[in-house]
């Protein structure tokens, strides 16, 4: 990464419900998460940690609550408005395999927000350069580590200059010897002043990257404060025993 600063806005969902038929996956969920600042999003497996991600973009609408960027309500923009703001990072990292890396970063800017292909195809270099990968952009996608396309899927996304960064368990599908390399370029973004929502199992991320936990589990946002606070002193038995398993 160089130094240059990023420029993330803040972002709050407040009171957020959600259901799927009978179920309610989201049950009053608020997160407010201060411009430049990250949030990591912990909690068992089906606490509804990526639905919240998929509500706070909006590819599910809440049916009730309030979403704002910037201090602004977003429920009566365009969605894709919203979307074009928020860069999105998943465990897949859907990278089109028969497009070269410099196309796949390329895509967004040109077709999305009709920059000129060549102006895209410079924004996209600029990116990979940013995440170490500026040699591969010829290369395709196959051709490289889990890493590597992770990071590839984060200059695709950083390429669209958004003001917030999701990412929802972005290194879980990577070999032990690769997580590493992603989590640091996280923390990069983190400290070059992007707002993030990190969803992940890395307690060690969690800890030392982020400004604020928020523990979720069976839908409610049950604990958030700093790390410290969360990790040496939960209050709820629920984080003592997701912890415990956890830790
Ligand atoms: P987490 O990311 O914490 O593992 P999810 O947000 O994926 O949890 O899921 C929370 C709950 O919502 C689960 O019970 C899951 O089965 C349900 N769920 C998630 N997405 C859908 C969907 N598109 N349709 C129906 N149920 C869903
Ligand atoms: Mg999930």
């Amino acid at each position: 990464m160089t130094t240059e600063t990023l420029t993330g806005v803040s972002l709050a969902g407040h009171d957020l419900h959600l259901s799927f038929g009978a179920n309610k996956v989201l049950r009053g969920v608020s997160i407010d998460v201060a411009a430049g600042s990250t949030t990591t999003v912990i909690g068992p497996s089906g606490s509804g940690k990526s639905t919240l991600l998929r509500v706070l973009n909006r590819l599910h609408e809440p049916e009730q609550g309030d979403i704002l960027l910037d201090g602004k309500s977003v429920l009566k923009d365009d969605p894709d408005a919203l979307r074009q703001r928020i860069g999105m990072v998943f465990q897949q990292f859907n990278l089109f395999p028969h497009r070269t890396v410099l196309d796949n970063v390329a895509l967004g800017p040109w077709k999305l927000k009709g920059q000129s292909k060549e102006a895209a195809r410079e924004v996209a270099l600029e990116q990979l350069d940013k995440v170490g990968l500026k040699e591969k952009a010829g290369s395709r996608p196959g051709n490289l580590s889990g890493g590597q396309q992770q990071r590839v899927a984060i200059a695709r996304a950083l390429a669209m200059t958004p003001q917030v960064m999701f990412f929802d368990e972005a290194t879980s599908a990577l070999d032990p010897e690769l997580v590493k390399g992603v989590l640091a370029l996280m923390a990069d973004l983190a400290t070059g002043g992007m707002t993030m929502v990190v969803v992940t199992h890395e307690m060690g991320f969690a800890r030392s990257v982020s400004d604020r936990v928020l523990f979720m589990d069976h839908g409610s946002a049950v604990e958030v404060g700093p790390p410290a606070a969360l990790f040496d002193d939960p209050e709820t038995d629920r984080l003592k025993r997701f912890l415990s398993e956890v830790l």
